[in-house]
């Protein structure tokens, strides 16, 4: 449906300045590459999630570097995603976790308010400890090379 609203949006990988800068997204949107993500589910992190924040940050800088090898082969198919085990910890789990900390002193967007969401103090956006999602949906009225976006809002 979204090529019959914008055809520009499939015209617009005929570009080679757009698919060399977006090459990474063009190979996902092709099924030739994994989304970044799903390696992350991968990557172990060596580290317990209830550590203190500091720890967490120098094991999440740590583990950047083994997870950027990592992808590298997962690209060249060195490495097939599914046939790696799941850690009991990965990186992903540990963004989510630094995430989570976050919003003991909120910096999630520019205005920093600081407020401790966990408890539930509100800051400018009015969101306490819970976010809400009012619509999902397949969003088409993005720059070309980004339709169609997932869309949450
Ligand atoms: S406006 Fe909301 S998301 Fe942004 S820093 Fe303040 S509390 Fe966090």
């Amino acid at each position: 449906m979204w090529k019959l609203i914008r055809p520009d949006a499939y015209r617009v990988w005929n570009n080679g300045i757009v698919r060399e800068r977006l090459w990474r997204y063009y190979e996902i949107f092709n099924n030739r590459l994994n989304a970044k993500f799903l390696i992350a589910l991968k990557v172990g992190a060596d580290v317990e999630l209830e550590a203190e924040s500091g720890k967490l940050w120098s094991v999440h800088d740590r583990t950047s570097g083994g997870f950027r090898g990592i992808l590298k082969r997962v690209d060249i198919d060195e490495v097939k995603l599914e046939d790696m085990d799941s850690p009991k910890i990965s990186y992903l789990d540990l963004k989510v976790e630094l995430a989570r900390r976050i919003l003991s002193e909120c910096h999630f967007c520019e205005r920093r308010c600081g407020a401790n969401r966990l408890e539930d103090k509100k800051g400018f956006c009015k969101l306490g400890s819970q976010s809400y999602v009012s619509t999902a949906f397949l969003h088409t009225g993005e720059e070309a090379p980004l339709v169609p976006s997932g869309t949450n809002a």
